[in-house]
């Protein structure tokens, strides 16, 4: 027989336990927090969905292998374990660990940037423009078209528009620092990139010349959808997809709080010998020796055994299956949201959700107070909170988007968990008109959205 229900392919061995609360309480502890999600303590929290980085939960596999770490200072056995396994991966002969995909990104693009650098992506990630920026050099976003309107199918939205990145190699030619394929694409609710765009954007770096890298974080997520959207990919393994994504790149750059299931850890690889040259000298300055760069033993043992599973067809066919699940019963009740829905996070599209709170009153705040209010459940805005900024009159210069982000942690929740949130979704529709909109109290001068105190307008 055939069964609908796609059940988690685990069971729980070990359990931590949620602090409930009341609807009273958390309108107290809303308050204490300046409604402010950074702000709220995890013991308050019943449902965690601000991130799905580091907090996977690890395999009994995994917590094996942190007991065989091997602490030593070179030549570690865990490290050997790690080396092997990304090398098989990615098929790259050079490979430094880093403590997470920031330290890589550092590295590399630190590197490779500098004042009139050019580096475009699909989307970069904000560490990742952020270091590029650092280094005084310029990100350039060429996501497809299509990517950028919510209500819209594609069934691979995370694209880079290569006739635009054609037009752009020409224009910077001799400036171009690298081209960096980011898949799943994060910034755009973890929307995939199809094998054909990949080969596409590889060819236009040959004839350039140009680096290309794969920031690969959420590579087996995004393998799920190319075997089951893409023409020619069903007969290929998750992880031979994955391998022949890494097959067009010159190196790549991960976040191993992502993919590799692990709480902290992350790493470069490479093609060319002299690049990873290059990268070892400042690992070793900032890091780490290049035998450990910044992890623990006992993490790399963890990374090496997460990449092995998360290619598991069952893990991943749940992965996405039940971020899809989550969206397609908020999507039944009516929730505005960003379609399809991607790898590891729903967005909603808050500005649609309540359109009588304009921009400069933060509907996207409004919706996270909210949701913590009605079901203690914890998310993100993705708005004017983190990307508005103020005119000369000081009036507010509100984002392109108003979205809230569901980023969903693996392995973590069931889904009478996330029965639980589509619940608290029917309170949040049943009362969307009157909630009100909110102002800023207190704001630090830079990446305000983890700092800044909030108050609800009267
Ligand atoms: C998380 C992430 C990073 C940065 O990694 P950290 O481990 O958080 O430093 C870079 N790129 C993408 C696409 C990411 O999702």
């Amino acid at each position: 027989m055939r069964h609908r229900t796609i059940i988690e392919p685990f069971r729980i061995k070990s359990v931590e336990p949620i602090g409930l609360s009341t609807e009273v309480e958390r309108v107290e502890l809303l308050k204490d927090a300046h409604y402010n999600p950074f702000l709220l303590r995890s013991k308050d929290v019943i449902i965690d969905l601000m991130t799905d980085s580091g907090t996977s939960a690890m395999s009994a596999h995994q917590w094996a292998g942190i007991m065989e770490g091997d602490e030593a200072y070179a030549g570690s056995r865990s490290w050997l374990r790690m080396e092997n396994e990304v090398q098989d991966l990615t098929g790259m002969q050079h490979v430094l660990p880093t403590h997470q995909g920031r330290a890589a990104e550092r590295i590399i693009y630190g590197h490779l940037g500098g004042p009139g650098k050019i580096f475009i992506s699909n989307t970069h990630f904000d560490t990742t423009r952020a270091n590029i920026e650092f280094s005084g050099a310029t990100a350039i976003d060429i996501p497809i078209p299509e990517g950028q309107d919510t209500a819209l199918q594609h069934p691979f939205k995370g694209n880079m528009d290569v006739g635009e990145l054609d037009r752009l190699l020409k224009e910077h030619k001799g400036h171009v620092g690298a081209v960096i394929l980011t898949v799943t694409n994060n910034s755009g609710g973890g929307q995939p990139v199809s094998m054909a765009n990949a080969e596409g954007v590889a060819a236009i770096c040959k004839r350039h010349g140009v680096i290309l890298m794969l920031d690969c974080c959420r590579i087996a997520e995004n393998s799920w959808f190319v075997k089951h959207r893409e023409e020619g990919m069903e007969g290929l393994t998750y992880r031979e997809i994955a391998q022949r994504m890494f097959a067009l790149a010159d190196g790549a750059v991960m976040s191993a709080k992502k993919d590799a299931f692990a709480n902290i850890g992350g790493f470069l690889s490479f093609r060319n010998e002299a690049l990873a040259e290059a990268c070892t000298n400042l690992l070793i300055i900032t890091e780490g020796f290049t035998t450990y760069g910044g992890l623990a033993g006992r993490d790399m043992e963890a990374i090496a055994i997460g990449l092995e599973e998360v290619f598991d067809p069952h893990y991943l066919n749940y992965r996405i299956r039940s971020t899809t699940f989550l969206g397609e019963q908020l999507h039944k009740l009516g929730v505005p949201l960003m379609l399809p829905i991607g790898g590891h996070a729903v967005y909603i599209d808050a500005k649609k959700l309540y359109p009588h709170i304009p921009p400069a009153q933060y509907p996207g705040q409004a919706l996270v107070s909210e949701l913590f209010r009605l079901g203690g459940i914890r998310s993100v805005e993705i708005g004017s909170v983190m990307f508005g900024t103020y005119a000369e009159d000081g009036s507010l210069k509100p984002s392109r988007m108003e979205l809230v982000r569901l980023a969903i942690p693996r392995r973590v929740y069931t889904q009478s968990h996330i029965e639980y949130v589509a619940e608290t979704f029917e309170g949040i529709m049943a009362e969307r008109e009157q909630v009100k909109g909110m102002r800023i109290v207190k704001e630090p001068k830079f990446l305000r959205h983890f700092t800044a105190h909030f108050d609800t307008l009267p």
